[in-house]
């Protein structure tokens, strides 16, 4: 996932501080992967150990070991086509434009580099995730803790795993929602307050998009939204393009609406994912190959 909402407040106010330092100098910035689901760690890890392919991660997503399953991390790439992950220097002024601002840049890594990774270390001492997990268990505790608790926040904000909301729903996913119904010409007030304007884009939205007109955001209205989601300031293409397109150059897959519906979360991951996956971080940038 990549919409800047889902990490931590304080992780979220550094991204924007990056965002806002790269837009004054010029830096095509672009944060291609914030939260990160237990499904989708899994999966890399799996690669290079139980799946084909070189070790990109010793992050157990069952054990919650990467930061940004907590939301603590984000990864970034140069947003020029053609250019996202091969431009060493680019990796290297950003990293120190991210440690200006307090964070971790995973540059520094002495086992592992990679250059795409900025983290918060004050929630990751030795850059790891055992103080998170010991005083909050799982990530989905720690965020309903930032949330503001509640039930209507504390899923984990991610496609096809978003809650289900509808008229007289609050919180963090109907802020989503609201902002996401603005980019998609819908104009609201993200107050995170599903009222009678909410339900009268959402039904204009499900028109517009041929689903059921019913007010009630599900999985399938959720889905049709989620390319508004958050698309970033400079995003000329999305990350999802972003990666197809690099795993299409690369020769791992040939059908580009296909795997976007992948990466969207709109269709069934399988093991041509996992290579996406692979791509998307980076393991060309580590000289993984
Ligand atoms: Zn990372």
């Amino acid at each position: 996932m990549r919409g800047i909402e889902l990490l931590h407040p304080k992780m979220r106010a550094k991204a924007e501080e990056l965002q806002a330092l790269c837009k004054s100098q010029d830096l095509p910035l672009l944060i291609t992967e914030t939260w990160r689901t237990m499904t989708e760690q899994d999966a890399l890890y799996a690669q290079g150990r139980t799946t084909p392919g070189n070790i990109v991660t010793k992050c157990k997503g069952s054990d919650y070991q990467s930061p940004h399953q907590w939301g603590v991390a984000f990864d970034f790439c140069k947003n020029i086509k053609g250019q996202e992950w091969s431009d060493t220097a680019f990796f290297k002024q950003i990293g120190a434009l991210g440690k200006s601002i307090g964070l971790f840049w995973g540059g520094d890594f002495k086992s592992f580099v990679d250059m795409p990774h900025l983290e918060l270390p004050e929630f990751l001492p030795a850059n790891s995730t055992a103080t998170l997990k010991k005083q909050h268990g799982t990530p989905e505790k720690f965020k309903a803790a930032w949330d503001g608790g509640g039930a209507s926040t504390t899923a984990a904000a991610t496609p096809g795993n978003r809650t289900t909301v509808k008229l007289g729903s609050s919180g963090a996913d109907v802020k989503i929602l609201q902002s996401a119904l603005t980019a998609a010409g819908y104009p609201l007030s993200a107050d995170g307050s599903f009222g009678p304007k909410t339900d009268d884009a959402v039904k204009k939205f499900q028109t517009a998009q041929k689903l059921t007109i019913d007010g009630i955001v599900g999985p399938k209205t959720w889905a049709a939204l989620e390319q508004y989601i958050n698309p970033g300031p400079l995003a000329a293409k999305t990350p999802e393009e972003v990666t197809v397109d690099n795993a299409i150059a690369d020769g791992a897959v040939t059908d580009r609406e296909h795997w976007l519906g992948v990466l969207r979360g709109t269709a069934v991951p399988n093991k041509e994912y996992i290579k996406v996956v692979l791509d998307r971080y980076h393991d060309k940038l580590a000289g993984k190959k």
